[in-house]
């Protein structure tokens, strides 16, 4: 597998594209969790029904040709391993219609509770080459504060399981918890490495308004979380897993050599990717976008929800983010509809875009995509405070600068944004 060596200026043309499915079903809900998931229905033959529904969404994208070079699937959500076999029928019906190029990066996300050994194995045989697995931590009370319903011991089984399979494993943990201590992070971080796996996730919880863990706080059932402890933990993470050789490459993102997430990095060099699901997002070019709206399965005339017609697509527009409805049922009944939300960006708005995001990455971004960006001024002055330098012709966030990283990307979105669609 390639790793992406560069950003945006080095990445394939226009054709590229990766596709995103979103698999809406969970065992349970997680404390901390506002995505859009809920259990799977109790309905004989859902998964099945669901996996159809993903076929007839691929199929719309291939019938208009975006579906023709596809560097990489991820299969997330939510839970998708609660399809249990249907996930392969989902799999096998993307690739009818899909052109999924040779040696694309297929990823299916699992849950130590769902993870099974004999659906892991015929995932891989029919296709799966990684699998993100939702660890977060190797600690029984921080997993009961997030409301995860495993125990350490059955992710530590469910990463065995995985890895066994000969697929690449990729795990995600969860620092800056209530109630969890450095000695707890630091165990967690050890027993994710001797999982062997060659790629390691790690987020700062966030507390979304509307969780239960955001309702517990706020009537004081837990602690307020430490963003000076959460910051310590992120520093713990680089130096624990960057000596074990996963190296930082991307804020939140850590991997041995050649074990980069091809679909993530997709995200953060402005590759085109097409979401399939509710609540799924998709970004495509407005060539792209024309082509959708036209079809008779987005009905007459143009876009629900937002009141244009193609013919008003706005003067300029290069770039199209739109997002489905988060709405499973009806996603089951007409896997095909207009977006809910579209947002159009003009060519330096989608280049501030693709400015920000690659400020994700160790690599940072060249002169020339800073400039495109309308940036550099911005640049110069989080440069001016230490949070971002300039070597070699590249802008790179300093360590810094990742500890105040929205920042950083803000000011470099905001930039950009400034010289947008009037
Ligand atoms: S497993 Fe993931 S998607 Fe499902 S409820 Fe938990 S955090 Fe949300």
């Amino acid at each position: 597998m390639s790793e992406p060596a560069d950003t945006r200026d080095l990445m394939p043309g226009p054709g590229p594209v990766s596709l995103y499915v979103h698999v809406p079903f969970c065992v349970l809900k997680c404390a901390y969790c506002d995505f859009h998931s809920a259990p799977l229905p109790a309905e004989p033959g859902i998964a099945d029904h669901f996996a159809w529904a993903v076929a007839e969404g691929a199929a719309h994208w291939a019938a208009l040709g975006a579906l023709d070079d596809v560097v990489s699937i991820y299969v997330g959500g939510g839970t998708p391993t609660t399809l249990g076999e249907s996930l392969v029928t989902l799999l096998d019906g993307i690739r009818d219609c899909a052109r999924v190029r040779a040696g694309a990066e297929v990823t299916v996300e699992s849950n130590p509770d769902t993870t099974d050994p004999a659906t892991a194995a015929r995932l891989v045989a029919s296709g799966v080459t990684r699998f993100s697995l939702g660890v977060q931590s190797f600690d029984d009370e921080v997993l009961r504060t997030l409301g995860r319903c495993h125990d350490a011991a059955r992710a530590a089984r469910a990463a065995t399981e995985l890895a066994s399979t000969g697929a690449h494993l990729s795990l995600d943990l969860m620092c800056g918890v209530p109630g969890q201590t450095l000695a707890s992070w630091r165990d967690t971080l050890e027993r994710a490495i001797a999982t062997g796996a060659g790629h390691v996730s790690v987020y700062p919880l966030a507390v979304e308004h509307g969780t239960v863990l955001a309702d517990r706080l706020a009537s004081g059932a837990i602690g307020e979380p430490d963003p000076d402890l959460a910051a310590e933990m992120m520093a713990l993470a680089e130096a624990l897993l960057g000596e074990a050789g996963l190296a930082r490459y991307e804020v939140a993102s850590y991997a041995r050599a050649g074990e980069r997430a091809v679909h993530n990095s997709g995200y953060w060099t402005g590759r085109p990717y097409l979401g399939i699901g509710p609540s799924a997002a998709s970004m495509v070019s407005a060539e792209t976008f024309a082509a959708a709206v036209r079809c008779e399965a987005w009905g007459d005339p143009g876009v629900a929800g937002i009141g244009r017609t193609v013919t008003e697509l706005p003067d300029g527009a290069a770039r199209v983010r739109f997002t489905r409805s988060a709405d499973t049922v009806a996603f089951l009944r007409k896997p095909v509809g207009p977006p809910e939300d579209v947002e159009f960006l003009t060519a330096p708005e989608a280049a501030a875009e693709d400015a920000m995001l690659g400020l994700r990455l160790a690599e940072g971004i060249t002169d020339r995509l800073a400039e495109e960006a309308g940036a550099c001024e911005a640049l110069a002055g989080l440069a001016a405070q230490g949070l971002v330098e300039h070597a070699g012709g590249r802008w790179r966030v300093t360590p810094a600068g990742w500890l105040l990283g929205n920042e950083v990307f803000a000011a470099v979105w905001n930039a950009g944004a400034r010289r947008g669609l009037a």
